[in-house]
């Protein structure tokens, strides 16, 4: 073994070696239960980043633990084409050339997203690899391949013909700078401070009038009426009666809707079906006719009279201007709303109504509430479950076209001539109502999310039944970030029902992201990210994943240390260490079979502290606790491995001729065998690296047996270790706080009922003398005079104050503390005496004073006690010599 531990030369040496062989490869076996993994797809345009680093560590580790424990394992990766993303790089590199979307048209348009897919969309792919991610690469694969293209046409036509498609005129997110729809999900809530303007509608005849309140008063020129609520008292003699749009001077009718709030504003609320989702609804109860006002780039249109061309915000400036010259702006008022944007640009969404393509979500979402509900797929943490519940009850019909290129194209067409509309999985060229050829494809494509959606078996190879899909369908977790539940898990869920007839996986673990050491989120704005390779290149990728999982749990968000991937880095050292140095002590192979009557306690101890490892450890992983089992392993091969069992194992390894050398050599292999192959899933480089170099009977870690308990345990050698080590502990302990030199060894005295402490000291004292510096080890019944005493769980140790300290030399130094620190508490004094300092100093330099004059007299007070206990000591020895 090299000196030193290189990450940078094994953990590309080993992951080559480890694709060679095909160890990720899942191959089909009947014999073997199967455990099955998909990948949230990265986008192509996607860099691996924290979240994605902690993502895939977590199924990374489940993976290797089940193909460990003998599963047929299949981690399934690829990525996601990721419409608008991808979409939106693609035009801002072409506007580097001068160009538009338009100006080059759909078909070279599309040529250019592939060059780009297949220039970069392999990149995020390496990089899992370099994290050690072991994926089946030969089943990888894209949104957009052949396959997976297929299944999104057959599900959309199956949903078209069961009535579950439908094209209609809805209200609709529009983002006007991506200039396409997005869905629900899409849109982000963000508080903004704006105004509440109140505007007055007059009648007709200017006989009465009513006082609108609204934030938008640029939709204002799209009113098609005012509504109150039917209980107003206020208002009751207007319904049915009819008011004057101010600026437009078209005339809309008061209704009456219960969807009103009586206590927003004035009660009266202005009708813009167009423009508001709320709106809209009421406009189709009270059959309202809809204007559009504002156009697709979010400028106002023709209908808008000379506000016309105008940017929504610009023309929102002038109607309030005009209308303030008019004498109809009552008041205005700041008001703080939730708005909603973008979640790619963060523009402002306008909704709009558009004739759009849409599934029908309650007979979707139904089934998908019922699996959830009746536990076939549990989330983890179950608070996750609620959000789950509150999102699916209240879904609305999910808007699944985008006026986009880059995706899969509505397999809709249209005739030019009769339009009839034919919805097909071929490609419709002549129309099946009238026989023409003059027909055209739906222009739009479909919500990436679409596609996602089936990706637990459309990457198995849905529609076709395949021998894949047989075998590792369902999935068994999906392991999924929070942000994404909505987006993605739901649709899965209600996907793999409807097409499948079963839900997609059992259990749904839910991971926090990744912040930085002050909490915050890392983002590009902040420049607070930490790029995942970097911490690969400098520390390794073992440090990077152990950082990454130890101590998280389920749900919660973590924090990044830099200083924590650093501890780790050496973590790995440290096995490297150890393995290092009983390497060179080892004689013997896996062959030798050991004579267990040769163990001691320490033996048994190790021993029996591996079994409850191995089984704690199983346990926390098959219950998905991988920050727990992550820091189990750490305090086991640190502490009691590392820093207790070889160090007391190191006298009989050194000693060839001791008669149980050979069994402390086994115990030693077997115990650091064992914690490799645990340790494996977390750390796989290291582990791999080592265990190649141990005498060793499996081909590989990848691949090899789980360790199993052995109900290997010995309550009396644990006891007695523990003692032991607490007792050895608080004297190194005592030591250091009192800084005795490592050269003296003091005798102790113990005092203690413990029948198999006493029984037993002969095994354990040599360990108190060897590890903690001791003279010799006696039995006390009465407490020895002049001795600090060590409170221990099973007695008292006892050390003699003359044993550990020099008198002479410490009555000098306790003398010389005291002298300054008089001088200290003589010149507070003085100073908090000074009339003038009290006066004038800011409070707060006197109140520092107060402080420490206080400090400084305690002190002295302790260091006069420890005086006086001292001259005693001295007067009692000179007392005990005469
Ligand atoms: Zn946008
Ligand atoms: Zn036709």
């Amino acid at each position: 073994m090299q000196k030193v531990y290189n990450p940078k030369e094994v953990e590309d040496r080993l992951y080559k070696m480890w694709l060679e062989k095909k160890y990720f490869h899942a191959k089909i076996d009947y014999s073997k239960k199967p455990f099955t993994i998909v990948i949230p797809p990265p986008n192509i345009t996607g860099q691996l980043h924290m979240g994605h680093a902690l993502n895939n560590t977590i199924q990374d580790i489940l993976i290797r633990f089940k193909r460990m424990q003998g599963y047929c394992t299949l981690w399934l990766p690829g990525t996601d084409h990721a419409s608008i993303a991808t979409e939106a790089k693609i035009v801002e590199k072409m506007k580097e050339e001068g160009l538009t979307k338009e100006m080059i048209g759909r078909e070279k348009f599309l040529e250019r997203a592939w060059e780009w897919k297949r220039v970069y969309g392999g990149r995020i792919i390496e990089q899992l690899k370099k994290l050690g991610a072991s994926c089946d690469w030969d089943r990888e694969r894209f949104t957009m391949d052949e396959g997976l293209s297929n299944a999104v046409k057959e599900v959309f036509v199956r949903l078209y013909e069961k009535g579950l498609i439908y094209k209609g005129e809805r209200m609709i997110n529009w983002c006007p700078t991506c200039h396409t729809t997005i869905s629900d999900a899409e849109v982000e809530y963000e508080e903004k401070k704006g105004k509440l303007y109140y505007i007055k509608y007059p009648a007709k005849d200017n006989s009465y009038y009513v006082v609108v309140a609204t934030t938008r008063p640029e939709t204002m020129l799209g009113d098609t009426a005012v509504a109150v609520n039917p209980n107003d008292q206020r208002y009751k003699h207007l319904i049915g009666k009819t008011v004057v749009l101010p600026l437009v001077n078209r005339e809309i009718p008061i209704i009456a809707d219960d969807y009103v709030d009586m206590e927003f504003g004035t009660g009266v609320v202005k009708i813009t079906p167009a423009h508001d989702p709320n709106d809209f609804e009421i406009g189709q109860r009270h059959n309202l006719p809809m204007v559009q006002v504002i156009d697709t780039k979010g400028y106002m249109n023709e209908n808008a009279g000379k506000y016309a061309g105008q940017e929504r915000y610009a023309a929102r400036k002038n109607i309030v201007k005009d209308l303030k010259e008019l004498g109809l702006l009552v008041k205005e008022e700041d008001y703080t709303h939730n708005v909603g944007h973008c979640y790619r640009c963060s523009t402002v969404i306008e909704p709009l109504v558009s004739k759009q393509w849409f599934v029908k979500m309650k007979p979707l979402a139904e089934p998908a509430i019922r699996v959830v509900k009746e536990g076939k797929i549990k989330f983890i943490p179950e608070r996750f479950e609620k959000i789950y519940f509150n999102w699916m009850e209240n879904i609305k019909d999910w808007c699944i076209s985008r006026q986009l290129w880059w995706g899969h194209r509505i397999p809709a067409y249209y005739c030019r001539d009769c339009e009839n509309m034919m919805v097909s999985r071929e490609e419709v060229k002549v129309c099946s109502k009238c026989g023409s050829s003059n027909v055209y494809q739906d222009e739009d494509t479909l919500d990436t999310w679409f596609s996602s959606a089936l990706w637990p078996f459309s990457t198995l190879g849905w529609p076709e039944e395949t021998e894949d899909l047989k075998y590792f369908y369902p999935t068994d977790v999906l392991v999924t970030a929070y942000d994404i539940i909505f987006f993605w898990v739901a649709r899965m869920i209600f996907s793999g029902l409807e097409h499948m007839g079963k839900e997609p996986f059992k259990y749904v673990l839910i991971h926090g992201i990744v912040r930085d050491a002050q909490g915050r989120k890392m983002s590009k704005s902040l420049g607070n990210g930490i790029d995942p390779l970097e911490v690969i290149e400098k520390y390794g990728a073992d440090a990077l994943r152990f950082t990454l999982v130890t101590g998280i749990s389920p749900g919660n968000d973590t924090r990044f240390h830099m200083e924590k991937v650093e501890a780790n880095r050496n973590f790995a050292n440290k096995i490297w260490n150890a393995a290092r140095f009983m390497l060179m002590n080892l004689d013997i192979d896996t062959s030798f079979k050991p004579d267990e009557s040769k163990f001691t306690f320490t033996e048994r101890w190790i021993l029996s502290r591996l079994d409850t490892l191995i089984r704690e450890v199983t346990e926390n992983l098959e219950k998905f606790e991988i920050g727990i089992a992550a820091q189990k392993l750490y305090d086991f091969i640190w502490d009691e491995f590392c820093d207790w069992y070889i160090e007391m194992s190191k006298p009989i390894l050194y000693n060839k001729e001791a008669e149980n050398n050979k069994e402390v050599q086994y115990v030693l292999l077997t115990v650091l065998t064992n914690v490799l192959k645990l340790l494996h899933p977390f750390m796989p480089f290291v582990t791999e690296e080592i265990y190649l170099n141990l005498p060793h009977d499996e081909e590989s870690l990848v691949i090899s047996k789980w360790p199993e308990a052995k109900c290997y345990y010995s309550a009396d050698d644990i006891r007695v270790v523990e003692n032991l080590i607490e007792l050895i502990k608080s004297i190194r302990n005592m030591k250091t706080e009192r800084n005795v030199s490592p050269k003296i060894k003091p005798n102790i005295y113990i005092q203690t009922n413990d029948k198999l402490m006493l029984e037993q000291k002969y095994l354990w004292e040599v360990y108190v003398k060897r590890l903690a510096g001791v003279g010799e080890v006696l039995l006390s019944e009465k407490v020895p005079e002049n001795s600090i005493s060590i409170v221990l769980s099973w007695g008292v140790c006892y050390i003699k104050l003359k044993d550990i300290i020099d008198i002479e030399e410490e009555l000098k130094r306790l003398t010389e503390e005291k002298e300054r620190l008089i001088k200290e508490v003589e010149r507070s004094e003085k100073l908090l005496g000074n009339e003038n300092f009290v006066k004038k100093a800011p409070q707060k330099v006197v109140d520092e004073e107060k402080e420490k004059y206080k400090k400084y007299r305690q002190i002295l007070k302790s260091v006069e006690e420890q005086l006086d206990r001292l001259l005693k000591l001295k007067r009692d020895e000179i007392r005990d010599e005469l």
